[in-house]
């Protein structure tokens, strides 16, 4: 069985700068793997490399075996790769199993997908199921913009798995949360594993070390190191870039 995702030898330049410099790696199904890396080292541009909102100037994006470098963000979304952003995409307008409805309208064959969303079951189904998971269903009419900080980027989450992606990218899910609310979120996408292979960009180095199968240490756009989180974290090179000592 192929990898849900490999990345080989991607770049991109901005100007004079190599934001991401002939990155290199893979991913293992329903494990979590981690991607480390001090401000401007170039995750977030990685994931929007992998994601398509970028198009790579050089290397391959393979989704579960398949090329898929130069296709939309719809594209790759369909073949199963979700996304959240370290800026939310929660409509704030709407209310919180609204945003759920929307996200799970995917999981309908493109023949209904123009329904409306009430008469949508799967979509409904899946927005209770996805309620209850993430402990939201006493907000559920709640607009998502009135949430707190907390759960709405539990909502987030939430929204991306409601279309039952294979892989997940979270892009910083646990910034600006609380020590409760970031412990919650650390078990919450540990669980997602049993569903979904999740692919995390995360600051918190003791989330990291805990919470981590295999770490990916970016550095200046390039990969430094890669391997389980006690390997990486005893590297002298990652030491010297990331730990400062
Ligand atoms: P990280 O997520 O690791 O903090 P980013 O991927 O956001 O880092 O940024 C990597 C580098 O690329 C930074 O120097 C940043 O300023 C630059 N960069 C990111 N996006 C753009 C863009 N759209 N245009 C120009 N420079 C960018
Ligand atoms: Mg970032």
């Amino acid at each position: 069985m192929p990898h849900v995702l490999d990345v080989r030898g991607l770049g991109i330049s901005f100007g004079g700068l190599k934001a991401v410099d002939d990155v290199s790696f893979s991913v293992e199904r329903h494990r979590i793997t981690t991607i480390i890396g001090p401000n401007g080292a170039g995750k977030s541009t990685l994931f929007n490399l992998i994601s398509g909102a970028l198009t790579p100037r050089s290397g391959k994006v393979m989704i579960d075996g398949v090329e898929m470098t130069r296709d939309s963000a719809e594209q790759k979304k369909a073949a199963g790769l979700s996304r959240s952003f370290q800026i939310t995409n929660l409509f704030f307008e709407l209310t919180v199993a609204e945003n759920l409805r929307l996200a799970a309208q995917l999981l309908e064959p493109p023949s209904r997908a123009l329904l409306p969303i009430r008469r949508s079951r799967r979509a409904m189904e899946k927005t209770e199921q996805m309620l209850e998971r993430f402990a939201l269903a006493h907000r559920r009419d709640e607009l998502a913009g009135n949430l707190s900080h907390g759960d709405q980027r539990r909502l987030e989450i939430a929204v991306c798995l409601a279309s039952e992606p294979k892989i997940l990218l979270l892009d910083e899910p646990t910034q600006g949360m609380s020590h409760a609310d970031t412990r919650d979120t650390a078990v919450l996408v540990r669980s997602l594993t049993e569903d979904v292979t999740v692919l995390l960009i995360e600051h918190d180095i003791g989330l990291v070390m805990s919470l981590s199968d295999h770490v990916v240490v970016m550095h200046q756009g390039r990969k430094l190191a890669e391997g389980p989180p006690n390997v990486v974290r005893s590297d002298p090179a990652v030491q010297a870039a990331y730990f400062g000592h």
